[in-house]
């Protein structure tokens, strides 16, 4: 990354590191995926049970691969031949495993968190899950949530939907067209909204801030 680009954005990742940790999110930097790669995993005992959320964030620091070695049970409804009921179990138990791993739709300069799901499982592990660890790259960070919302419906959604193949005008067009994306012509990938403006237990979630432009 250009230094000066790289600049631009640690100084931002440094404002938004203080303001999770004002809203009781504890949040580090990593400045490259390697070492967030690495920090991921120490915070992870082996042995422990993982859950996750959809993020080609976490598949681009290749953290998969990692936890699918053995030292782990991975929780992952993505394997490839699983029946829907079969990768809906996954999700669920998942949600319910000693840490949950996502990525974020945005981050905002006040340090809140903006996702969106089109089933829910995200929201739940996000919400609930007993420790969660989001992976982002600085390219997630917006100024506020009302360009966070923007950012899930006009960048992350289209994307998500050409990738998952979602019947959605997002996917035909690249940008959100919210009235005229309903049942029975379409199925919306952002049924859900979550903003986490704050959290009870500081230790609960950790945000690991990464220096490079990663996920969508
Ligand atoms: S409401 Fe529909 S068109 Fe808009 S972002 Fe969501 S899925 Fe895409």
């Amino acid at each position: 990354m250009d230094k000066n680009k790289f600049w631009f954005y640690k100084t931002m990742a440094e404002q938004v590191i203080q303001s999770l940790k004002r809203n009781n999110i504890d949040a580090i930097f990593c400045e490259t995926s390697d070492e967030a790669k690495k920090r991921v995993l120490s915070m992870i005992p082996k042995g422990s049970t993982v859950g996750m959320a959809g993020s080609v964030t976490i598949r681009e620091l290749g953290l998969l691969d990692e936890l699918s070695r053995g030292d782990f049970k991975l929780y992952n409804q993505y394997l490839p031949n699983l029946s829907k009921e079969e990768s809906a179990k996954i999700r669920k138990e998942g949600t319910l495993a000693d840490f949950f791993l996502s990525g974020t739709n945005a981050v905002t300069l006040n340090g809140e968190l903006v996702n969106i799901s089109a089933m829910g499982s995200k929201i739940a592990g996000l919400t609930y899950a007993k420790k969660v660890i989001i992976v982002s790259g600085v390219n997630k960070i917006v100024k506020d949530v009302k360009e966070g919302i923007d950012r899930t419906r006009n960048i992350v959604a289209p994307m998500n939907a050409k990738r998952l193949d979602f019947n959605t005008p997002c996917k035909e067009t690249g940008f959100c067209d919210y009235s005229r994306c309903r049942p029975p012509d379409y199925h919306r990938i952002c049924n859900q909204l979550l903003v986490i403006e704050g959290e009870r237990e500081r230790e609960r979630i950790t945000v690991v801030l990464i220096g490079e432009e990663l996920g969508f």
